[in-house]
Formats: C-alpha cells, sequence, structure tokens
C-alpha cells in the first residue's frame, strides 16, 4: 500500500485546491478521517473542503470542522464548482462510485488528481489514481494516520486532527473490540492521546447523548420488531417508514440497533431494515465466518467487510424480510 507513498508526499508538497469526499449516511469513521484529513492538508497549507452527499447524524456534529463541511444535497452549485477547480480529490473511507450517489457524476468527470483511501473489500482500483487500500485496516482514520506517519509529518498532527482520527478509530472499532483491532490500532490510539484528546469525553458525545425518541424506537424495535431463528443462529431486527415517524425519527437513530441482536447469546448473523427517505436499507453483521458482505453484494447491491456490511433492497420491507429468511434457511 505504501509503494506510491512518494507520489503522495510529491502531490501534496505544493499548495493545491483540494476536496474530500466521503460515503453517503457518513459514519464516524467517514467524518473523522476526512475532516481529520482537512485538518492536515490544511495545516500543511493546502485549501481544502469536505464535501458528503448528505448530512451525517447530530451526535457527530460536534467534531472539529464540522461548519466546514459541505453537504452536497443541500448544496449542489457550490459543491459542484468547488469540485470542477479541484486539482486533487481524495475519496475516503468507500471505493464504489455509486456509495456517493448523484455526486459521483461530478467527481468522476472532473480531471483532478483522484486519491483513494479505504479499508473495505471490493475496491474499484479504476476509480483513482494513487490507492491506498488496505481492507485489514481497522478504519480509515487509521490509514490516515499511518500515511501521515510514513510521509514523516507526524509532528505536524494538532489536537484537532487526533480527536478526528480518534473518533474513527473509535466508532469502526466498535470502541475497540473488533477483531480489526490491532496492536498497531492501539499504538496509533496511544499517540493520539498524546497530542491531549480526552477519549472518554469523545465517547460520551457519541454514544450518551441519544434523545428520548432514539432510545424509546430502540425498546419499541426490541419488544416487538425483532425475529429470533434459534436454529439458524439468526435475528431479523425491522422498522418500516411509519414507525420510524412515529419516534421522530432523526438521521443517525438506528445506529447499532443490529448489534443488539448479534448480542443475543448464540445468534451469529443478524439483519437489521428499515426503510428512509423511500429507501429500504439494510445492515448485515456476522460473527465468525458468515461473510456477509458476500451476501450484501450478491443479492442487495451493496458491500462492506467480512462481519459489517449493508446494501438496499429493491422491495418492501415485509419482502426483504422474506427474502432474507431465504438466505438464512440456506446457512
Ligand atoms: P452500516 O450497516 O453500519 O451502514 O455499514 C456497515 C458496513 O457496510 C460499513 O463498512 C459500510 O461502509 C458498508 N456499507 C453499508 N451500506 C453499504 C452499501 O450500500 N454499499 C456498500 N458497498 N457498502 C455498504
Ligand atoms: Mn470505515
Amino acid at each position: 500500500m505504501m509503494d506510491n507513498i512518494n507520489h503522495l508526499k510529491e502531490l501534496i508538497s505544493t499548495p493545491k485546491k483540494i476536496v474530500i469526499t466521503t460515503h453517503r449516511g457518513p459514519d464516524g469513521d467517514a467524518i473523522g478521517s476526512s475532516l481529520g484529513l482537512l485538518h492536515f492538508l490544511t495545516e500543511v497549507g493546502h485549501t481544502v473542503s469536505v464535501i458528503t452527499p448528505n448530512d451525517y447524524a447530530s451526535f457527530l456534529h460536534w467534531i472539529p470542522g464540522n461548519d466546514k463541511v459541505i453537504i452536497y444535497e443541500n448544496n449542489e452549485s457550490k459543491a459542484t464548482q468547488i469540485t470542477n477547480n479541484a486539482d486533487v480529490i481524495f475519496l475516503l473511507d468507500f471505493s464504489q462510485i455509486s456509495r456517493i450517489d448523484k455526486f459521483g457524476n461530478i467527481v468522476q468527470s472532473s480531471s483532478a488528481i483522484k486519491v483513494m483511501i479505504d479499508h473495505h473489500h471490493g475496491a474499484d482500483f479504476s476509480l483513482a489514481n494513487l490507492v491506498y487500500v488496505n481492507s485489514s485496516s481497522s478504519s480509515t482514520a487509521q490509514l490516515v494516520y499511518e500515511l501521515i506517519e510514513t510521509m514523516q509529518m507526524e509532528h505536524l498532527v494538532t489536537k484537532n486532527i487526533a480527536e478526528c482520527l480518534y473518533l474513527g478509530i473509535m466508532t469502526d472499532t466498535g470502541s475497540f473490540k473488533y477483531a480489526s483491532t490491532s496492536s498497531k490500532t492501539h499504538e496509533i490510539t496511544a499517540k493520539l492521546l498524546k497530542k491531549g484528546i480526552e477519549n472518554s469525553k469523545i465517547h460520551d458525545l457519541v454514544y450518551d447523548n441519544s434523545s428520548v425518541n432514539r432510545i424509546k424506537l430502540l425498546g419499541y424495535c426490541l419488544s416487538n420488531r425483532l425475529r429470533i431463528y434459534k436454529e439458524k443462529h439468526s435475528a431479523i431486527i425491522s422498522l418500516n417508514a411509519k414507525e420510524l415517524n412515529d419516534f421522530g425519527f432523526k438521521n443517525g437513530d438506528t445506529e447499532g440497533f443490529v448489534n443488539y441482536a448479534l448480542a443475543i447469546k448464540g445468534i451469529k448473523f443478524a439483519a437489521f431494515i428499515a426503510e428512509k427517505e423511500g429507501i429500504v436499507k439494510l445492515s448485515l453483521r456476522s460473527k465468525g465466518n458468515i461473510k456477509v458482505n458476500e451476501i450484501a453484494k450478491e443479492h442487495f447491491n451493496g458491500g462492506g467487510h467480512i462481519n459489517a456490511a449493508g446494501g438496499v433492497s429493491q422491495t418492501s420491507v415485509d419482502e426483504t424480510i422474506i427474502k432474507i429468511e431465504k438466505i438464512i434457511n440456506n446457512f
């Protein structure tokens, strides 16, 4: 991955107009790695913008640089103009053009040099000129830190950069519990802590910051919408648009719900299905060797990691449940 590190170092050695973009429904890693990189590149003299396809959960809005993020959906003309003028575009935490929706057309038609930094399987390398992909890395935020380190520019990592990258690593490792959390992850985390960040404060801001509605929706899900398939070691949770509406759904409210299904003894496969903005979205999780990224790719036009993936369904919530039941039956 580090073969073309010198190209990157050279690319950023003179001031450039840079756009950083990340996937739709930005999560902690998407927004943390993007803003971490924005602060770093700004520090070394570039003009940098972060453009996301849509907004992200309010529990991420405290992040340093939040006010600098341009949301394509809300500001198409500004985002398009900045992208058309960019010298370099960084693609962070995704590696398939469909993941940035309509903004993908603008990115693809731009003549800027494209740099991909990602940790998902199944990258489309043709999207970028420079590619830094490592699917065994905990997070894109970790990869960003490693790139800075390999370029021997670690001393430029400020507290703001450290907060952003810590957010990415913390959320994508499930607070340092997933198998992707390596000794390298902890070493980098230690270096971020030495920059003076308050890890416990960041954890509180993300995980202990729910609305009453969100917690009630979680309760409703677990009491009324959890299906267990004991023999198949599987579980499904589903919510339709009306149910979400009844609980005043806001972006990010259902994040992490799928993990409750996986927390049940004996459950090795969990699916969370929700109808959001007219789209039936899926989150798939597993333990062991059930490859949910393959299931997502084959059946739901999606992808992700072996034990955590997502996609979309072209049918109703109820029909999607039936489809997943068929998949489960083949386990
Ligand atoms: P989540 O279930 O938290 O939305 O996503 C889990 C993992 O799957 C993340 O790594 C995410 O990037 C990936 N993922 C989620 N939805 C999609 C999708 O529609 N397409 C692809 N390729 N990956 C997805
Ligand atoms: Mn990620």
